[in-house]
């Protein structure tokens, strides 16, 4: 489209979308980044988001600030609705407009991907996921308000289903997740409350896998589960969730009453497919070229969580390595096409391991041939975590809340916030106050 720049336009402002801008920084091109979101977020971190250990601001950090050295690329803040590959532009909603086009030489599509019920979206209301700040804050009132509310209820026999937490999923998500509020429990919790004892609250972590942590080594998802059970949770396996609604999940015919349940299983890619009318695979990823192009289209690429792409006849995972991989590989090969070098091998994916969290101090890492578990590993995750934040202030602020954490217990943003604008009824009207003789209270 352009005569003297070629414009890359970037969907998606994830692992995956950063990775490729960045990459494209000194390359004489014109960048622009669309995202729905105004930040990039570090997911792996949600879940102590999510449990109160840190707050939304320490796990995420404005598109437009991390990229504002970058005096090529532009940030635009709106959602992407479709492509129209003929004509090689995308349709983008933002704040005031609907549908607007912007064209591109080169597309990066770089869209991760949300929650999946497997078919059973009737339980989202009742048991949210957790992939986006909104869903980790809603999660977190939901644990702390179920705290609340069984104080506040007289009846000892009423309090049993608000402290009992079902996780579906055991995958390093749940797992984590199980960990973290079995910590706060017992930990951050036991002292506060005079009705209730918070120690008493059950966490019930479920999956239809015959182990935790599937995707690990056995020996790992063994220390795995010791160390959950050691932290007094529930781990039932192979058995998946049959039903679930507001009072209740329901497990290999038995119901657990339960009012808080979370989903961290499945996930489900954006529509990046169907917008590209684009081969996919059995999970709606875009199958995509050895060199992350989509079949017959060589300037559109898909990378991350939203494109479907085997290595030694597996497919790649869905993780913040691949996605970064990717998007620096795509940025590399448009770079080349640009300059007329030759093209690049086919998109190989560098796989420097795993890692889950489980409770405090302790963590599982698989990288090769090793397999460790326990403290040393933990110490490893946090290093990894806080290398891979996105800004230093973050960095900075993360380790110190680790820090305080792990030595008082004390969690860093134990609010419940619902974002809803504050009532005025405890604040009469100027003419209620004036009718009243001037104060505003009933005399
Ligand atoms: C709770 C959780 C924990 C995780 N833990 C780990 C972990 O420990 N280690 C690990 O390696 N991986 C982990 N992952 C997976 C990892 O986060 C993903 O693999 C990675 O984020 C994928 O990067 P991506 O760029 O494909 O997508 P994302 O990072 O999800 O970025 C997608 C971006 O696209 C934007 N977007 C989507 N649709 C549109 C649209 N239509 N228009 C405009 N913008 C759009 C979104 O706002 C988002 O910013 C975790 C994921 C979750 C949810």
């Amino acid at each position: 489209m352009s005569e003297a720049m070629p414009r890359v336009v970037i969907v998606g402002g994830g692992f995956g979308g950063l990775a490729a801008a960045k990459a494209l920084r000194k390359s004489n091109v014109e960048v622009i980044v669309i995202d729905r979101q105004n930040h990039h977020l570090f997911q792996p971190l949600l879940y102590q988001v999510a449990t109160s250990v840190l707050s939304p601001g320490q796990i995420a950090s404005p598109i437009r600030g991390i990229l504002k050295r970058q005096r090529n690329t532009t940030v635009i803040l709106g959602e992407v609705t479709g492509v129209d590959v003929e004509r090689r532009r995308v349709f983008v909603d933002s704040m005031d407009r609907v549908g607007v086009a912007v064209e591109y030489d080169y597309l990066i599509l770089a869209t991760g991907a949300s929650h999946s019920y497997f078919g059973h979206d009737e339980f989202e209301p009742f048991a949210p996921g957790l992939k986006s700040l909104a869903d980790a804050v809603s999660i977190r009132n939901r644990i702390l308000q179920a705290f609340e509310q069984a104080e506040a209820e007289e009846d000892p026999k009423r309090h049993d289903d608000l402290l009992t937490f079902v996780l579906v999923g055991a995958g390093p998500t749940g797992v984590e997740m199980a960990g973290a509020i079995a910590e706060l429990v017992r930990q951050s919790l036991r002292s506060e409350f005079r009705r209730i004892d918070p120690t008493s609250a059950r966490i019930i972590l479920v999956d239809a896998g015959k182990r935790v942590l599937g995707a690990f080594p056995e020996t790992l998802a063994a220390a795995a589960t010791r160390r959950l059970e050691k932290l007094g949770v529930e781990v039932r396996l192979g058995h998946g969730v049959e039903h679930i609604d507001a009072d209740r999940a329901s497990v290999a015919g038995e119901h657990i009453a339960s009012k808080t349940v979370i989903w961290t299983a499945g996930v489900a890619p954006s529509p990046a497919g169907t917008w590209l009318h684009a081969a996919t695979d059995h999970a709606g990823r875009v199958r995509v070229q050895p060199d992350l192009t989509v079949s017959g289209h060589p300037e559109i690429f898909v990378v991350g969580d939203t494109a479907s792409l085997d290595q030694d006849g597996r497919p790649l995972p869905g993780v913040a390595q691949v996605a970064i991989q990717q998007g620096r590989y795509a940025a590399r090969l448009i770079r080349r096409r640009i300059t007329g070098q030759a093209a690049l091998k086919p998109f190989r994916y560098f796989d420097k391991g795993t890692m889950a969290v489980v409770g405090k101090g302790f963590a599982v890492l698989h990288s090769g041939w090793v397999n460790l578990s326990g403290f040393l590993a933990w110490m490893a995750w946090a290093a990894v975590h806080l290398q891979f934040l996105a800004q230093s202030s973050l960095r900075v602020s993360v380790f110190v809340q680790w820090v305080w954490t792990y030595l008082t217990g004390q969690r860093g943003a134990r609010l419940i916030v619902n974002y809803h604008e504050s009532r005025s009824w405890a604040k009469p009207s100027i003419q209620d106050a004036a009718s009243k003789g001037g104060n505003g209270r009933e005399q």
